[in-house]
Order: C-alpha cells, then structure tokens, then sequence
C-alpha cells in the first residue's frame, strides 16, 4: 500500500510518489530560524517530518529520497538579535545552529542531504527577483525595495483560501506607504542603518543594497538542490500562510510550472491546554526537559502521541508515560531471538502510519501486539519498527554490581507485568529470588537488590 498523505492545498488525501523520470523522491521541508534555541513546538513539526522521511525511505529506497531543509540565517529577527548583543549575524547563527543540530541528534532526528543557508544563497535569491521583476510580477518601490505584485498572480490564495478583505487586514501592518497593493509582500529590503548594522548585498538591479526578504530563500533553494517541481513540501500550520502562499507565488511565476505537488502541515503543540509562553512558564526547549530529567527519546515518544494533523497537548504527565513506554519498548526488545519468524506481526502498525502519518494508531497497533500472551516476532521486524519511528532504546541502564544473566531476567519480566501476565511474571520473580535477587517494581522502572543472606 503506497503511503497515502493529506494534501493541504487539494484538501484530500493523495498517495505519495515521485514524478521525476529518476525515482528520486524530492522533500523539502522548512527549517529553523537560528536566533534562539528552537522549542518542543519547533521539534513537533521536526520530528513528525523525521517519520515521514524514514517512511519514505522505507518505501521507496534510502537512496530514491532527496531531503532538503533549510536554516534561515538572515531575517528580521537574526537581524535584532546581532543588535542586541553586538556581535556579528555570522557568530549568532552559527551558535544556534550547532544547538540546532545538537538537539536534532539528541532526538535522533536524520539530518537532511542538504541543509542550504539564506546567507548562502544571495545570487539565486536575487536571480530569481531579476526573473519577475522583468515578467511584470515584482516592482521597485521608491525605497530601493522590491515588492511581489500578488494582483499579477490569479492563483494567489489557493492554499489558505485567503479572501482579499482578510489579506489586506493581516498584511496592512507591514510597510503600507511602499506598496502598490498593500498585500504585496517583500522580495527584497532596502539597507536600514539604523536596523540593519552592516548586514546588507548588493540587491537586484535597479534596486538598492539590502537583503532578501524571509519567503524568498526556501523558492531559490528549492531551485537550486530540488528543481523546479518537487514532490512533498512540509511545514508546522503556521508557515501556511503567508509564507507557503507566497512561496507558491514566487516560485510559480518565475519558473512556469506547478511548484509543489503536495503541501504536508502538521499542527500546533499546545502545552498544559494552551499555547506555549515564557510570560504563561510553559515554554520549554529540550535543554529545559532534559534538565528536568526527561530523555530526549521520551520526548520524541510524547511528541508522536498525537495525531500529526491534530493540536497535540504537551504536559508533563504525557512524558512520564512515555518513558514507562519506552520502558516496555526495551524489555519486550530483550525477549526477541534475531531471526526466526518470517511473517511480519507488525503490518499493521505500518499500515497506519502510511495512512496519513496516524501515529498515535500506529503506537496503539504497536502495544497491541506486544502485549499479547505470546508474541511471535524477531528482532529484526520489531527493529525495523523501532526504525521507522526513529525510537532509539538504549540498552538496559547499566546497574552496578547486576549481572547480565539477572538483567536479562528482570527485563523480561518487566515486559510480563507490563503486559499483565502476572502468572509468567511471578515465576520469573521466583528465578530472580533463586538466583539471590529481590526486584522491586517502581513505575515506570525497576530496582534490584541482592537478598540478604541468612
Ligand atoms: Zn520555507
């Protein structure tokens, strides 16, 4: 069964396929603005692409899969942040990317084939401003900025339904006396000194020295490592507009043809059944979670608990369960044999998550299964599951002084209880006391101890 994904521009679920003659899938999907650490929301939408991209892997090939994501070096708020602390733009985004990364890894995120920077795409940025401004769709305004003319686009809109009256209500705060129109949007900034310190180029002609404007960047990149046409674009719900319309506009008026084929948005994290603020004390990063003792794998877990499609509420509670479910993960891992079984148990976890991405169904089918009576399965399928959720289980924290051999017991017992198989699981309490140790259920762990001898 092909993976099925829900087009937000056809509003239906449509099958995923490349289109290009060589097979190779094209994904982009937008990344971070690198001025600050990105919070769990950010990660939402990371994580939940992860999935898609190993999906696709699995799918269609590891190397039939091109996945460009981009980090955007150079905005209005990279900008503020080098005038806030007085440092270089260079300086500031590359420490926040390394964070970036840093916590990417942690979640075990795969980084993308290529990762483009706004900062290192100026000449296509402003190639493909040359493009419209000589075919009627973008204007010089009397600052020396360029300006893309939505009136020159019928198509404008498609995406987030947008009617004129509500664009011009959302788009009236920005730079009203430059525009012809004011839900024209920016390709291109006129150096401010006052704004801007020393970050500007040399800008399209006729135009001044500036930088380019936000939407631009992910159109060019596109271009350059994807082509023109690409296959899935994603993104969180709220880059749907204005930036993925305008990105549509953009792209489609200077290159002729369909941009995207199918547009992907996941939706918001909410946290504690709001939306997430310093001033409300439920912001948080990974650094804050982890700092409060959570791993990052649990938070990965939480993050895929919901529906992709759907507000996901983040609380601390959900991340308890998910490391007493990562917990189980690992000691139902213990009781596998590497090979043995040819049919895969676990189709149905796959079947829903090529059915629009369901995760939380996909977990559910997953627990199902592993909390029957018996369970026939290799290591080698429940891996393959584990890979395409990209759950790392480390293996059993290491106890001092506990034999592997009473480890090995333990675990599986831990995978009986949790499956409430009290019967198997007080027999394997009796072989632990046997052995001379005493396991004391917790949670969503356990502790052993030796006995004491009498
Ligand atoms: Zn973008």
């Amino acid at each position: 069964m092909p993976i099925q994904l829900f087009d937000s521009l056809e509003r239906k679920l449509k099958p995923l396929a490349p289109a290009h003659p060589d097979g190779v899938f094209r994904f982009y999907n937008c990344g971070p603005t690198v001025y600050a650490p990105a919070h769990i929301g950010n990660f939402r939408t990371f994580v939940v692409n992860d999935v898609l991209r190993r999906l696709l892997e699995l799918e269609f090939g590891a190397d039939r899969v091109k996945h460009v994501r981009n980090l955007t070096d150079v905005d209005d708020r990279t900008i503020g942040q080098t005038q806030k602390e007085k440092r270089p733009l260079a300086e500031i985004t590359q420490k926040w990317t390394d964070k970036f990364h840093a916590d990417c890894d942690a979640l075990n995120c795969l980084r993308p084939h290529v990762e483009p920077t706004a900062t290192g795409h100026i000449r296509e940025q402003v190639d493909m401003i040359e493009v419209l401004m000589e075919k009627g769709n973008a204007y010089r305004a009397p600052d020396g900025s360029v300006y893309f003319k939505i009136a020159s686009f019928p198509a404008y809109g498609a995406l987030s339904r947008i009617k004129e009256r509500e664009l011009k209500v959302t788009n009236s705060a920005f730079d009203a006396d430059h525009k012809d129109d004011i839900g024209d949007f920016a390709l291109w900034k006129a150096y401010k000194p006052e704004e801007d310190g020393d970050v500007q180029w040399p800008g399209p002609r006729t135009a001044a020295a500036g930088r380019p404007g936000w939407h631009i960047e992910c159109s060019a990149m596109i271009k350059k490592h994807l082509g023109e046409t690409i296959d899935l674009h994603t993104g969180g719900v709220d880059l749907l507009f204005p930036h993925h319309e305008n990105e549509i506009a953009q792209s489609q008026c200077c290159n002729g043809t369909t941009f995207a084929r199918h547009w992907y948005h996941s939706e918001h994290l909410l946290v504690d059944g709001t939306t997430m603020s310093k001033s409300k004390g439920n912001y948080y990063t990974l650094g804050d979670l982890v700092e409060k003792g959570y791993s990052p794998m649990a938070v990965r877990y939480a993050l895929l608990s919901g529906h992709p499609r759907k507000q996901l509420n983040f609380t601390l509670d959900s991340m308890h369960a998910a490391g007493s479910a990562l917990a189980t993960l690992r000691a139902f891992r213990t009781t596998l044999h590497a090979s043995g079984v040819t049919h895969d148990v676990f189709a149905p976890v796959f079947a829903a998550l090529q059915d629009d991405l369901n995760t939380p169904a996909a977990l559910g089918a997953l627990f199902s299964i592993i909390n029957r009576k018996s369970v026939e399965a290799s290591a080698a399928s429940f891996d393959r599951v584990l890979l395409a959720f990209g759950l790392k289980l480390d293996a059993p924290a290491p106890r001092a002084n506990v034999p592997a051999d009473i480890l090995a017991l333990a675990e599986k017992r831990w995978v009986a209880k949790q499956a409430k198989d009290f019967a198997t699981a007080d027999a394997l309490r009796q072989e632990l006391a046997a052995a001379g140790w005493s396991m004391l259920d917790r949670k969503t762990d356990y502790k052993l101890e030796p006995l004491k001898k009498v």
